[in-house]
């Protein structure tokens, strides 16, 4: 079944957010795909927008589930058009969530299937783990990685973050892949994340 997540509110200070019962960040590079699975895991198309127009507005977006529970959207990293000044203005925010958010149970990082994790990417799993946060990773775009090369690129990929290689789940939104089983662990990882 889709999660019934509703739209709640974008602000750029984590003090700005409604409060919550439980939290999910989702994080990951821009054009990682992100947009298209919280659209894929809500069944809406439109939900969160797809864009290939990174430099936009950057905000905290939080949608809540019926449950009470909540999933915030981070802006998209290593954009590389954007100015300096508007990129550490980002990174000011989106660090004043993760450390400041009280509710936050866990932290979702989106790599791109068939060319992560980047060096973007390692640098923010080992920010993350460095200041106690748990970590979840998700591979996007599972569709764009040939069958013939997908166990050897599930190994290498789940190495290189530094975790078990069933620990990272593989998704297309695209395609609809492991879209049911990614709702079912959100709704875990609210309720229980370790
Ligand atoms: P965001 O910047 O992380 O929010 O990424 P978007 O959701 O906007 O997607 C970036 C690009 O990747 C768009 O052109 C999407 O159509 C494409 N994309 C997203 N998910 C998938 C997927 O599962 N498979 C494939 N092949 N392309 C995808």
């Amino acid at each position: 079944m889709p999660l019934q997540l509703r739209f709640v509110t974008s602000a750029t200070r984590h003090g700005d957010l409604p409060p919550s019962d439980a939290e999910l960040a989702l994080v990951g590079r821009s054009n990682v795909g992100k947009s298209s699975l919280i659209n894929a895991l809500a069944n809406r198309r439109q939900l969160a927008k797809v864009s290939n127009t990174p430099g936009r507005t950057q905000l905290l977006n939080l949608f809540e589930l019926p449950g009470g529970g909540t999933v915030v959207d981070l802006p998209g990293y290593g954009y590389a058009a954007v100015p300096m000044r508007e990129k550490a203005k980002w990174q000011r925010m989106i660090e004043g969530y993760l450390l400041g958010r009280d509710e936050l149970r866990a932290v979702v990082v989106l790599v791109d299937a068939a060319v992560g994790p980047t060096a973007n990417d390692l640098e923010t799993l080992g920010w993350l783990r460095s200041h106690d946060l748990l970590v979840k990773v998700v591979a996007t775009k599972h569709d764009k990685v040939k069958p013939s090369k997908r166990d050897a690129r599930r190994r290498e990929l789940a190495e290189r973050c530094a975790l078990p290689t069933g620990e990272v789940l593989w998704v297309s939104a695209a395609k609809r892949v492991n879209i049911d089983e990614l709702r079912r662990r959100v709704l875990t990882w609210l309720d229980d994340p370790t």
